[in-house]
């Protein structure tokens, strides 16, 4: 080994916004063997441990390297709540931003709900984070950071009473992923790995407004997860005055790229997932269910409907659950496998479309 001064690296660097390649890349340029770089991560996603200098496969001048070279620096936890359901709403400060992150136990997983942004610029007329505005991307360290300190909370806490570990992990908090993709598509490599966090391709969810180029991205950079394509109408008329930003991209352009994920696409099983918010006398009547059924392959997509979660300040209503029952029916008789997303967390506003964080310095579209 060669280099072991200080500041090796122009500028020090994220330990959790680095994934595997890139680690070995730097142990390599300082002719260290590359199997480093799993050690690493093997001690910081494993065993949850931070502090590099208790590793005794580290020798002394790796651990010097090391400090002078990177920061382990994840966002302030700084509020939970915790609901009669045993979801917990977790709340991060990030400068002075906040953005928050669910955990949902069930009785054979835990599923973690993540947030790609602070704030959401896409806007939608039904969801609390969209009406909070934007202020910018998160980084891949403030990612991977909301796991790795809800493992860390777990962990301690099983020592007590059991929490069931997360199992799943979807991009279904604050923000679109896809207009993050260059951070999203190393956390899933951190996700992903075996001496990450070691999550399955099966097990990692994608929800997106649906934006062509970005799921064309997706899988041009061969990123394999479930993907689910928050539709939320049959036709472009009542998308774009519940979604304005919709009028950006036409629906058939939007199916036209899922198509080709979903053949591209192993962790889908050939079968993707179209999100549909049950918005009362919007979206939700019989001949909008006929029409959804028109403009979608049952033998490709499944349908998972989402009763609206209303927020403070929001001016739609719920269906009626009979309403989305009938809904539900009208698309199973038309071959489609359906679902109905339990409402969670809802005394907490952890539900879907509930997250607000706090967004200040927006940013506008326009
Ligand atoms: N931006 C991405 C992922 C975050 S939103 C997306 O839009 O898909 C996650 C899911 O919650 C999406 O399907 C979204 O449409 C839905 N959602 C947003 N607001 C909601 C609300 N008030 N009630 C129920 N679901 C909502
Ligand atoms: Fe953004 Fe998704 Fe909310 Fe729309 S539903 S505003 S895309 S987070």
């Amino acid at each position: 080994m060669i280099l072991m001064k200080s500041n090796f690296m122009n500028k020090k660097i994220n330990f959790f916004s680095a994934d595997k390649k890139q680690l070995k890349k730097i142990f390599i340029s300082i002719e260290e063997k590359s199997f480093r770089a799993e050690q690493m991560m093997q001690w910081i996603y494993k065993k949850l441990n931070k502090n590099i200098e208790k590793n005794s496969n580290f020798s002394k001048k790796l651990k010097i390297f090391i400090k002078d070279n990177f920061t382990f620096n994840l966002p302030d936890l700084i509020k939970e709540k915790n609901s009669f359901d045993k979801t917990i709403k977790w709340i991060f400060k990030i400068e002075k931003q906040k953005i928050e992150t669910i955990y949902i136990p069930e009785k054979n997983r835990a599923t973690l709900c993540i947030s790609s942004q602070i704030g959401c610029l896409v806007g939608c007329q039904f969801c609390a984070t969209g009406m909070q505005g934007f202020n910018r991307n998160l980084e891949t360290s403030e990612i991977i950071g909301q796991i790795w300190i809800a493992k860390k909370i777990i962990k301690n806490r099983s020592l007590k009473k059991k929490m069931h570990p997360i199992t799943n992990i979807v991009f279904m908090g604050m923000g679109e992923p896809l207009l993050n993709l260059p951070n999203i598509t190393k956390a899933i490599s951190i996700i992903k790995d075996k001496n990450g966090f070691s999550i399955s391709k099966r097990r990692i969810t994608i929800s997106t407004v649906g934006i062509p180029k970005g799921i064309d991205q997706l899988r041009l950079l061969k990123i394999d997860v479930i993907l689910a394509i928050s539709l939320h109408a049959p036709n472009e008329k009542i998308r774009s005055i519940i979604i304005p930003f919709s009028k950006k991209y036409s629906i058939h352009s939007i199916l036209k790229s899922a198509e080709r994920y979903r053949i591209f696409s192993k962790a889908n099983k050939k079968i993707l997932t179209i999100e549909y918010i049950m918005i009362k006398n919007i979206n939700d009547k019989k001949e909008h269910a006929l029409e959804l059924s028109k403009i979608l392959k049952s033998q490709f997509f499944k349908i998972n409907l989402i009763p609206f979660n209303p927020f403070f300040g929001s001016f739609y209503q719920r269906s009626d659950l009979n309403n989305v029952k009938n809904f539900a029916n009208i698309l199973k008789k038309k071959n489609f496998f359906v679902t109905i997303r339990k409402v969670r967390g809802e005394d907490i506003q952890a539900s879907c479309g509930q997250l607000v964080g706090k967004v200040i310095n927006k940013i506008s579209l326009k």
